[in-house]
């Protein structure tokens, strides 16, 4: 932070800081109900107001998250979709259960290794790209699935013992991966959806979640600020590495390059260094 403006009283030039991409308003329903991060009149940095691809940017300062000192800002800069991963998994009971998470994308990764962390047996990773695939495996999940060359459905009964699985997290924004999720989750198991699609999508309702009483979960963003003070702590704990998951880095100049990497589909995170 080079400089703060005049109302602001908890910050102070020089303090390190990460931010939360989503600005609330402040006033509305859901920002005085403590549901800030869906805010009706969100507004989203880098979308709706200047992002950070820049030398400086502005940050409102509702939305300025301390760092701890001994956080770097390689993984300050990754803890805002770190924190998609954390609240991912913040409506279900990890320990001991099954998880599959579909995409293993940065943020499919995260979720993955969030479910590990707090317990879950086996996890499995989902995806279509051999790349992404090896990057979950190196970063802790069990079972390796590339849903190109196999049968996910029948995998998945195979390796829970035709049980179906506790809980499964959609992040890949396939529409096969929908259906997939539905069909794996066992009856009264939890089906989280974080990942976004360019249109309606199909699910079976009436056998893969009214006859499973399955829990539905929407999930976006992170909660502010409880989803950071997680994030936080598990980032604190020593228990976890995130390093390898940032695959590149490059300085602002090319961002051409940086973006098509990341549309590839094949890499890691990205981080832009100033
Ligand atoms: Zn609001």
């Amino acid at each position: 932070m080079v400089q703060t403006g005049k109302n602001v009283k908890n910050f102070k030039e020089g303090d390190r800081v990460a931010a939360e991409t989503h600005v609330p308003c402040g006033h509305c329903y859901q920002c005085t109900t403590g549901l800030q991060h869906i805010c009706r009149e969100m507004k989203i940095l880098g979308v709706h107001v200047n992002g950070a691809f820049a030398d400086y940017t502005i940050l409102p300062v509702v939305c300025a998250w301390k760092l701890d000192p001994s956080i770097s800002y390689k993984i300050a800069a990754t803890m805002e979709p770190f924190g998609i991963g954390v609240h991912a998994l913040s409506k279900t009971q990890p320990a001991g259960k099954t998880v599959v998470v579909f995409g293993s994308g940065p943020i499919g990764i995260y979720a993955q290794v969030v479910a590990k962390m707090s317990g879950a047996e086996p996890v499995i990773a989902v995806d279509i790209k051999e790349e992404r695939l090896k990057l979950a495996g190196k970063m802790g999940a069990d079972v390796l699935i590339n849903a190109s060359e196999k049968d996910v459905v029948q995998e998945i009964y195979q390796i829970t013992g035709g049980f179906g699985v506790d809980i499964a997290v959609e992040l890949s924004g396939s529409p096969a991966a929908v259906k997939n999720a539905g069909r794996v989750l066992r009856r009264g198991g939890d089906l989280v959806f974080v990942g976004l699609f360019s249109g309606p999508v199909e699910l079976d309702l009436t056998n893969d979640i009214i006859y499973k009483e399955a829990n539905v979960y929407g999930i976006t963003g992170r909660i502010m600020w409880d989803t950071w003070w997680s994030a936080q702590r598990m980032l604190l704990s020593g228990k976890l590495n995130l390093d390898p998951v940032v695959t590149h880095e490059f300085g602002l100049e090319s961002y051409d390059k940086a973006l098509q990497l990341a549309e590839s589909g094949t890499v890691g995170k990205i981080i832009f260094n100033i």
